[in-house]
């Protein structure tokens, strides 16, 4: 009989398979019990407006404080949450706990600080996701204006017609749409035009290596494009005042990254905002969606 080699034996592989598919389950649910539990949270990161310095807004990013293990990151439990079915409860929570915190730094500073909050594909594609936005805005009492959604690429590259769909019901809100991480998937050109969009963030991926010459090339061709089709352009990842300088000059409006803050607690965001307004820099949104 042939002698086995260690680690290929069908055996180990069961064992293994085994095992991942325990700690998936126990994945799913250690994370149904932190969203009964707020385990979850929101942090805050600021976008600042090229031109002037000011606080735009904010960009609302999911956080997992799972007991016995530290923090997860978004990027781990977002997938858990499609995977599992959990995304809709998981992303209606965090849509709800963006609008109420936008509604408080409403009443205390007397303005309204827009707030980007991420919307997973899956997510978006639910028949009822425009509904559950409207009732969240009506239940929270903010203007439209307050809110952009950030939604990736691969929603609209699987389900172009669905996308469009649910994008204009949004739009028809009054809500702003951003497509996030641009140009690191398969976007194509058409469907730009065809999204109803406001805003482009440009991934970290193609900000990073600012200011070389090939990479300024890349960001203003984005810019012209974006401009001529009546985009905002956003610029994530912006961790020195090279790039900082670079992505302004090539032609983004916002920008956004560690060179300016990290994502905040929300007492730490409050924070930063009542210094904005203190120094006279009222957010652009901001009083006029007041009242
Ligand atoms: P994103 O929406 O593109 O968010 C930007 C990510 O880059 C955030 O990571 C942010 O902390 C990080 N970042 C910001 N500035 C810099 C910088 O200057 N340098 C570097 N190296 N990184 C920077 P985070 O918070 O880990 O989130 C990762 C991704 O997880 C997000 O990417 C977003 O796609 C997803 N995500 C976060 N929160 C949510 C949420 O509430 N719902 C959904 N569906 N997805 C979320
Ligand atoms: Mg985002
Ligand atoms: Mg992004
Ligand atoms: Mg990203």
């Amino acid at each position: 009989q042939a002698k086995r080699i260690p680690g290929t034996s069908l055996a180990l592989a069961e064992r293994h398979f085994e095992q991942m598919s325990s700690s998936a389950l126990e994945n799913e649910q250690a994370l149904r019990k932190g969203i009964r539990n707020h385990e979850l949270y929101l942090d805050y990161q600021p976008k600042i407006d090229a031109a002037s310095g000011r606080l735009l807004g904010l960009e609302a990013l999911a956080r997992w404080q799972r007991p016995g293990v530290g923090l997860v990151s978004p990027v781990d439990f977002i997938v858990i949450a499609e995977r599992t079915g959990l995304i809709s409860e998981l992303g209606a929570m965090l849509l709800e706990r963006a609008c109420r915190q936008i509604a408080a730094w409403r009443l205390e500073l007397g303005a309204c600080v827009p707030v980007a909050v991420n919307v997973s594909p899956m997510q978006l594609l639910n028949q009822g996701f425009p509904q559950l936005v409207e009732r969240v805005l009506r239940e929270t009492g903010i203007p439209p204006q307050c809110l952009t959604l950030e939604i990736t690429e691969s929603a609209a590259v699987e389900n172009l017609a669905d996308t469009q769909t649910q994008l204009q019901q949004l739009r028809n809100l009054g809500i702003e749409v951003a497509m996030d991480d641009f140009g690191t998937g398969f976007s194509s050109l058409s469907m730009l035009r065809e999204l109803p969009l406001s805003t482009l963030k440009i991934d970290r991926g193609l900000i990073s290596p600012l200011p070389a010459p090939d990479a300024v090339a890349v960001v203003t061709a984005i810019c012209r494009l974006a401009s001529a089709l009546d985009l905002q352009v956003v610029a994530e990842g912006i961790e020195t005042l090279e790039q900082a300088n670079a992505a302004r000059d090539a032609g983004c409006h916002a920008l956004q990254g560690y060179f300016y803050a990290r994502p905040l607690a929300v007492a730490d965001a409050g924070a930063w905002m009542v210094r904005q307004f203190s120094n006279g820099t009222d957010c652009a949104a901001g009083k006029g969606a007041a009242a």
